[in-house]
């Protein structure tokens, strides 16, 4: 296989003109070429004058390829080889029950996928309800302000991930190639074959529920088996190891037993409940760092010109953005989830608490672009050394927005927010908020050391990025489920301090975003095989 890198067109030119410029730079006729994929597409917007679609595209060729590699000795042509990801080979140890998978959010779903097509025929349980009994009650929310506290934003089918961007870009870099099985096992669910080469590839809301539920549908072929409004709600533990599993909900709501040998817990940052549970079985965890600050919205419009400038930002797709900046007290102020095209939501998960997000669809077609504007807390913020005490620490911001807001979001001018007054009108930028919002002082909801950090990093950013400190850009709040509160530890072979307890995904500490839990469920899924038999204990 041949890789070109640096292949470009204009913004507005046909891909079809792609190939005709492979030919050309490999020197051969068209029929000499096999077959051709794009394997990364970016836009440099460095030069706004100049603004260049950048393609890497592999091509197969009728000639001997190293022959023509070396004859046109170019850094942009190579020979390459493509490597794929492999599975775990099983192990021999013997399990005595179906391993379970507490959590279907992105880890729980992707180890899931990955242990049933192994022969495993995992038991996948899920406290929310599937993607469309999910899609009623937040509507119902979001419509009535009545919240079903085991399905919502952030609980049930796909995790907290669902009413999303669906961004897929993850910083994580692996030679085993676990991210790029994401993509491509997200690909064959639906999710559309350029996320496998776009540089910032998202798959949007609306999309992603009907690729949730194919892969549902797949893990069920294989021999998995869901179930939904079933909440991991106490444990056995014996000897030291876990030895089963008892489930509130359904069998008719009176409630299920599992004896299971092997748990995974892909519970996501925001089971409360459950992290009390883990730290009353005595599981080792501990308070670990996260972000916490307001989202903040901007014209779609404004974000395309200042990226792209007049002439092209009509013919590009929806501008992302990221932007980083410093306090004067050395805290770092970023954006962190933006949404191009896209609406803030209200995330909440639990009743008189509020909790912010953003989400989009696929088109990205939204009037707005949103993002949260975040600052790091760690543990001496949150006042003691508790490993819950990240929790106690949001769920206090969660309340003071639900109390500003009366249950809707509370939103204010960044300009009102420098001045500390509550709005009385909007101006240019009007919210798109999923769920309601309501004017109110956002100064009295964090603390002030981060009230300043986040106005001297949207000072900054407005240097980086023009208009971005506008007074009427519109701030919502709160953005406190950026990542997990706590650490679960875990081992070598992946494992609790209790035996037979995997933890997994964001939850736990070891992702954060869609594809990184994806891939870590993937990991776990690894270690499950690579020590088990997939064929059961005879009892
Ligand atoms: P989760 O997705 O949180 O899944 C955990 C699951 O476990 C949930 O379904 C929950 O109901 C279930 N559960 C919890 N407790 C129990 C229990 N006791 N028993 C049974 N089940 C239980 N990330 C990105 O990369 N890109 C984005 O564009 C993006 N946008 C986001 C937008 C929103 C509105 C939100 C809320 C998050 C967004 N994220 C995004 C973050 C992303 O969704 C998470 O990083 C990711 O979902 C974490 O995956 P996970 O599987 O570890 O946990």
């Amino acid at each position: 296989m041949i890789r070109i890198t640096q292949l470009k067109l204009r913004p507005g030119e046909d891909e079809a003109e792609l190939y005709k410029k492979l030919c050309r730079k490999l020197r051969l006729r068209e029929e000499d070429i096999l077959s051709w994929k794009i394997v990364k597409k970016s836009i440099d917007a460095r030069k706004k004058e100049d603004i260049q679609i950048v393609f890497q595209v592999d091509v197969e060729i009728k000639k001997k390829e190293c022959a023509i590699a070396d004859h046109l000795k170019s850094a942009q042509i190579q020979l390459i080889k493509e490597e794929s990801y492999r599975f775990a080979e099983p192990g021999a140890e013997p399990l005595k029950n179906r391993p379970v998978i507490a959590g279907t959010g992105p880890a729980g779903l992707f180890c899931g996928y990955m242990l049933a097509k192994a022969g495993y025929c995992p038991i996948l349980l899920e406290r929310g309800g599937s993607v469309d009994e999910r899609e009623e009650a937040v509507s119902k929310f979001w419509k009535t302000g009545i919240l079903d506290p085991e399905c919502n934003v952030q609980f049930g089918e796909g995790g907290a991930g669902t009413f999303s961007d669906g961004k897929l870009n993850t910083l994580v870099k692996d030679p085993a190639r676990r991210g790029r099985r994401v993509l491509e096992i997200f690909a064959e669910m639906g999710a559309g074959d350029e996320i496998l080469y776009e540089q910032k590839p998202h798959i949007g809301t609306d999309v992603l529920k009907q690729v949730l539920k194919n892969l549902r549908r797949e893990i069920e072929q294989a021999g998995g088996e869901f179930h939904f409004h079933s909440k991991v709600a106490g444990l056995d533990i014996e000897g030291g190891r876990l030895t089963g599993i008892h489930v509130a909900g359904t069998k008719k709501e009176g409630g299920q037993f599992f004896p299971a040998d092997c748990l995974v817990l892909a519970i996501g940052h925001s089971a409360r409940d459950t992290f009390q549970l883990l730290y009353e079985k005595g599981l080792d965890m501990k308070a670990k760092s996260f972000a916490v600050g307001l989202r903040i919205e901007h014209p779609q419009q404004m974000i395309q010109i200042s990226q792209y400038g007049e002439t092209f930002a009509g013919l590009l797709p929806p501008a992302p953005y990221k932007l980083t900046a410093r306090s004067k007290d050395g805290r770092g102020v970023y954006s962190f989830c933006m949404c191009p095209g896209g609406y803030v939501v209200n995330a909440s998960s639990e009743p008189g608490m509020t909790a912010v997000n953003g989400m989009s669809n696929r088109s990205r077609d939204g009037r707005n672009a949103n993002s949260a504007m975040i600052v790091t807390v760690s543990p001496e913020d949150f006042g003691n050394g508790h490993p819950l005490s990240g929790i106690a620490f949001q769920r206090e911001l969660e309340k003071a927005a639900h109390e500003l807001g009366g249950g809707r979001v509370p939103v204010q001018l960044y300009g009102d927010f420098k001045e500390d007054r509550m709005s009385s009108s909007l101006g240019d930028v009007l919210p798109d908020t999923m769920g309601g919002n309501h004017f109110a002082n956002l100064r009295r909801l964090l603390p002030e050391y981060l009230n300043r950090a986040l106005m001297e990093g949207i000072e900054q950013c407005g240097q980086k990025l023009r208009g971005f400190d506008r007074y009427d850009a519109v701030l919502s709040g709160v953005e406190s489920r950026t990542s997990s509160p706590i650490r679960i530890e875990r081992n070598a072979s992946m494992e609790a301090s209790v035996p037979g307890i995997y933890p997994c995904g964001e939850g736990a500490g070891y992702a954060g975003g869609i594809t990184s839990a994806a891939m870590d469920g993937i990991r776990v899924a690894e270690a499950i095989a690579a020590r088990f038999s997939p064929r059961l204990l005879q009892s």
